[in-house]
């Protein structure tokens, strides 16, 4: 264990981190942003933890020593420098494993440019995206149901969907924000994708004093590439964030001043969004910047803001003085190329500098995220109305189909569409329309009683009386009356 001052008075504020020094360049990376913020004031005990290549050639899958997650789950807060991920197949992704080991469901990544320090075609861009972490299609559920067709299920949850957006409102009021913006595909996806847009419009009624705007996140994805200025703070699902995050930093001019923060309840982690470049390793060239952003956004996330406002001020103000690494580094705009121990010294020698043409950060000493999960009101009342039966056919015809499935006599229930691969294709299908091999054949009650569990079984095995290959099932439910369920298109 590391502490960073050996003042005893101050020894009580410190604050447990867990680091890791990484791979390639990130045992140079990681000592130049620890001296600056140290510098900056930050008051941190550092635990070192292994991960990465050397664990992986131990044979250990994940990369990461099972007596590693104690201190992770003691200090609660991770500063993670990049390693080198083996090639080949078998081990998994490290970030992955402790993102959702540590159920931490938050993203979030600024993405501000430093023109004219640093080219971009978008001077004014100042924007931060908060992704959800671990909900959507990244529960990685898949299947192969048919020879012709794959699907994957997407997932989205109430109390995923408040908690990774109250996360946004609050990280905006904290940091001074003016505007949450929305992106979803809820004109598509009505049910899951709504889902998280009426959760938006809900919370955003409990911050007045914040803007809130929801875009279809086709349009909204091309304004943000055209018009980033314009955005302030976007919060949505997994998908559209992890590419819309990348893209965000990357038209800021360079992703490699990028820094990443994924918050958990009980545990965060830190780190810069590039990897561990393993050609530059070594060589003292690396830029520190991306890691310092990491630490930037962990020094808030601790109640350090100002320890992150004089790091982060005196980083601009380097950066403005043309003492840039190779990787910014233009003639004409730049003044000294320096190497990542330069730099950093350059950057401890601003702090308490503010940058006179770049805009001055603010941080405040102490967030209060107010991010406790409110109690749940009444649950809605959930009937059964029908089933969705599945089938794998590659000689089907929607009409013979139908045909056979009309004589299946459970009373009570009735064949009412079957659509291929969401469009309607019986009743009055569309003969262009192309047929995959995979069905969904969809009964509902007929009307004069209730739909019950019993009718779903019946209707199953009359399915496989009639020689059908059932792949799957869904249950058709209402809740207060409302569809829990898409209908086909066309339908
Ligand atoms: P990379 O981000 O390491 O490098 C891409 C390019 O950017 C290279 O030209 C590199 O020299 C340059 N670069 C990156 N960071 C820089 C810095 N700080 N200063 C100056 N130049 C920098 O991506 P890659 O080459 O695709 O991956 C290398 C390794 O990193 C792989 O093993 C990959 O799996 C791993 N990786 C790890 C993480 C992580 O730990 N979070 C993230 C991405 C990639």
């Amino acid at each position: 264990m590391t502490t960073m001052t050996s003042n005893p008075a101050e020894t009580a504020k410190k604050v447990p981190v867990t680091v890791a020094y990484g791979d390639g360049i990130g045992p140079e990376i990681m000592d130049a942003t620890l001296r600056i913020i140290e510098a900056a004031g930050a008051q941190l005990d550092l635990e070192r933890i292994e991960i990465g290549e050397a664990v992986y050639n131990k044979g250990l899958q994940s990369g990461i020593e099972p007596s590693a997650w104690d201190s992770l789950r003691r200090t609660k807060v991770f500063l993670k420098a990049p390693i080198t991920t083996p090639q080949g197949g078998g081990f998994k992704s490290l970030n992955v494993t402790v993102r959702k080991t540590l159920g931490m469901y938050a993203n979030v990544r600024p993405c501000a440019s430093l023109y004219p320090f640093v080219a971009t075609k978008h001077p004014n861009m100042d924007l931060v995206i908060v992704r959800e972490n671990e909900e959507d299609v990244y529960g990685g559920i898949e299947y192969r149901q048919t020879n012709q067709v794959a699907e994957a299920l997407k997932l989205t949850s109430r109390p995923g969907s408040k908690r990774i957006i109250r996360y946004a409102f609050e990280y905006a009021r904290a940091n001074k924000r003016k505007k949450v913006t929305c992106f979803t595909k809820d004109n598509i996806m009505k049910i899951t994708d709504g889902l998280f847009h009426r959760t938006f419009e809900e919370i955003a009624l409990e911050y007045p004093e914040l803007e809130h705007e929801h875009w279809i996140v086709d349009i909204g994805a091309a304004k943000m590439a055209d018009t980033p200025e314009v955005f302030d703070v976007i919060v949505m699902p997994n998908l559209y964030g992890d590419v819309l995050s990348d893209v965000a930093a990357q038209i800021t001019g360079s992703v490699g001043l990028a820094g990443s923060a994924n918050i958990g309840d009980h545990c965060s982690m830190f780190e810069a969004i590039h990897g561990s470049a393993p050609r530059r390793a070594g060589q003292n060239m690396a830029n520190p910047s991306g890691l310092l952003h990491g630490a930037i956004l962990m020094l808030v996330h601790i109640g350090q803001g100002k320890a992150a406002e004089s790091t982060h001020n005196a980083w601009l103000k380097t950066i403005e003085d043309g003492v840039h690494t190779y990787d910014i580094y233009k003639e004409g705009v730049s003044k000294q190329k320096v190497g990542t121990r330069e730099f950093a010294d350059a950057v401890i020698a601003r702090i308490g500098q503010r940058p006179q043409q770049l805009k001055p950060v603010e941080y405040l000493d102490e967030i209060k995220m107010s991010l406790m999960m409110r109690p749940a009101g009444k649950p809605p009342m959930k009937v059964r109305v029908g089933i969705d039966i599945f089938i794998d056919r590659r000689d089907g015809n929607p009409d013979q189909i139908a045909e056979m499935m009309q004589r299946f006599g459970v009373e009570g229930t009735k064949l009412t569409v079957i659509s291929n691969r969401g469009t309607k294709v019986w009743p009055n299908g569309n003969p262009d329309t192309y047929w995959s091999d995979h069905w969904q054949c969809r009964f509902e009650g007929d009307g004069e009683g209730i739909f019950t569990q019993e009718h779903a079984i019946a209707l199953l095995q009359a399915a496989a009386r009639a020689g059908f290959d059932v792949i799957k099932t869904e249950g058709l439910y209402t809740f207060n009356g409302e569809r829990g369920f898409s209908l086909a298109q066309g339908q």
